[in-house]
């Protein structure tokens, strides 16, 4: 979305240590396929931390109702996961001299991540003005966009199938099997599968569970 509204696309994928390597290369292939010159990695361990299921040893829930996955906030929620992605985004700008930062967080299905939240975005763009030398001297006004965050599942992936997005080259499942097939029963998968059948559009990721 970024790429088709005219920015020149610099993008940034985090190896945190989470569990599983599929979505990184996922993250290269969307890249390489949109063209995009510089797509970096910055690794970090937030393994050393844990306190999640998806970067410690705790089982990712499955096969959960639409209920059960609207009440709290689920496991899979990684401590202060976006505050620290969007502070290594913002160096990165600063660096690039880039005042624009997007970030693909959605606050509809996934309603428990306060980190996903319209009022987190607004509180991180104005720390961002006052943690810069750019934001301090001027030289850049920092914005956060989010064009994803009021959309539904299904209505991303409508925007995106017409934009061209090559859907077989991604990934969403939080625990896949060794051979980076979709488990199809976490909450990402059953939301993604859910999405396109909302969509009327066929996923072409393939899934171990049908
Ligand atoms: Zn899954």
């Amino acid at each position: 979305m970024a790429a088709a509204d005219g920015f020149a696309v610099h993008a940034l994928s985090i190896d945190y240590g989470q569990r599983h390597r599929f979505e990184l290369e996922a993250a290269r292939r969307v890249a390489a396929a949109l063209g995009i010159g510089r797509h970096i990695t910055v690794r970090i361990d937030l393994a050393a931390i844990g306190g999640s299921a998806l970067t410690a040893e705790i089982p990712v829930p499955k096969a959960r109702s639409r209920e059960d996955m609207a009440e709290g906030i689920p496991i899979t929620y990684v401590p202060a996961r976006n505050t620290v992605f969007l502070s290594l985004a913002l160096g990165y700008a600063e660096v690039l001299g880039a005042a624009d930062i997007f970030l693909g967080v959605n606050a509809v299905d996934y309603s428990g991540y306060p980190d996903c939240r319209p009022e987190f975005i607004d509180a991180f763009e104005r720390l961002a003005q006052l943690a810069t030398k750019a934001g301090v001297e001027g030289s850049l006004k920092f914005k956060i966009h989010t064009p994803l965050i009021t959309m539904t599942k299904s209505q991303i992936i409508r925007r995106g199938t017409e934009l061209g997005v090559d859907y077989s080259l991604t990934h969403s499942c939080y625990d896949p099997a060794s051979d980076g097939r979709s488990c199809g029963r976490c909450d990402a998968c059953l939301i993604r599968r859910q999405g396109f059948l909302d969509a009327g559009l066929t996923d072409p990721v393939e899934y171990v569970a049908g």
